[in-house]
């Protein structure tokens, strides 16, 4: 790998490719991103038979996007998460962390491999109802003109007052909401009124809460915001994750050292996995991202822009 060895010889490659990839990896986010908007307010009913707990398996899965089919993305990528793990997916940029998420999403189809749901073939799934049990918090958070309830509310368009106040609360949001004089009548976007970062994060959470998904997947923000809503938006991610399979696209090392498992992909593939204490034991790619963090002394700093 890039990493080993820790030429700068390394590091400069991988920087021009980050630089050629940056493009692509634009549209994916574009992709995801278009989750944030409203585009069916019914609410979706989940038949029992498709219920899940949250166990999720990628059995070496190959895939090329369709545009550029001569270029593996991913290379026979396996990993599991049990119901109620948090899984931290950390790597170089361009490593294909994104794709494996808009895996998860079914936005795309494995060429070879597969993906199961608790122990079932994602296939086997209506696509509405497997998203329907599903939240992804984007690193940038766009909220569609409308009141903050309407916002919180497109995770559950059937939620009542009481329970969209609940998420609320539990996403650390209700505070700044209700020191607005319309409160959760208060029109964001471009017509109404403009939310900081942190408080667009804390929005989506609690649309995230509010859907209460078996999966959870986290972009972490790579910006980073003042240490109090930083706080803020950690407790309302914590209360998130809580109970749920959850995957993050780590760009900070300092936040997953809890994480359940770390996965760390890099060229398509798991190169290792594991805990943080068990990462570290082993003098891989993991160890080195965190020696490099420090030595560079730019802790808080993303992975990717450290590379
Ligand atoms: P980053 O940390 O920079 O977000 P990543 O690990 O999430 O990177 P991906 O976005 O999954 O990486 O990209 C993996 C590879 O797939 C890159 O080489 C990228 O150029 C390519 N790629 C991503 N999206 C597309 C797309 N829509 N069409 C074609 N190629 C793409």
């Amino acid at each position: 790998s890039m990493f080993v060895g820790g030429t700068f010889a390394g590091f400069a490659d991988m920087f021009s490719q980050l630089q050629k990839t940056l493009g692509a990896t634009e549209s994916i986010r574009e992709i995801l991103r278009s989750e944030s908007e409203p585009v069916s307010l019914e609410a979706i009913t989940v038949a029992p038979e498709n219920r899940i707990r949250g166990d999720v398996q990628f059995e070496h899965i190959f895939f090329s996007y369709p545009s550029r089919k001569d270029t593996p993305v991913l290379k026979g990528l396996s990993l599991s998460a049990q119901n109620g793990q948090q899984v931290a997916i950390v790597g170089p940029s361009g490593a294909g962390k994104s794709t494996l998420v808009s895996m998860l999403l079914r936005f795309y189809e494995p060429d070879a491999g597969n993906l199961f749901f608790d122990g079932k073939p994602a296939s086997s799934f209506p696509l509405s109802e497997l998203r329907a049990q599903m939240a992804y918090v984007p690193q940038e958070v766009l909220l569609f003109g409308g009141t903050i309830r309407e916002n919180i509310a497109y995770g559950k368009p059937d939620a009542t007052d009481e329970e969209i106040t609940q998420a609320a609360i539990k996403a650390n949001a209700h505070r700044f909401i209700e020191a607005f004089p319309d409160q959760y009548n208060t029109v964001v976007g471009e017509r109404g009124i403009q939310l900081s970062g942190g408080q667009r994060q804390r929005v989506a959470i609690a649309r995230a809460i509010l859907k209460d998904p078996a999966i959870l997947i986290l972009d972490e923000a790579t910006s980073s915001l003042d240490s109090e809503s930083e706080q803020l938006v950690q407790e309302a991610l914590d209360n998130l994750m809580k109970g749920r399979t959850s995957f993050v696209i780590a760009h900070r090392l300092s936040t997953i050292r809890n994480a359940d498992k770390i996965v760390v992909v890099d060229k398509g593939v798991v190169h290792e996995s594991g805990t943080h204490a068990e990462l570290m034991a082993k003098d891989g790619l993991y160890r080195r991202l965190n020696e490099m963090q420090f030595e560079f002394g730019v802790v808080t700093q993303s992975v990717t822009e450290t590379i």
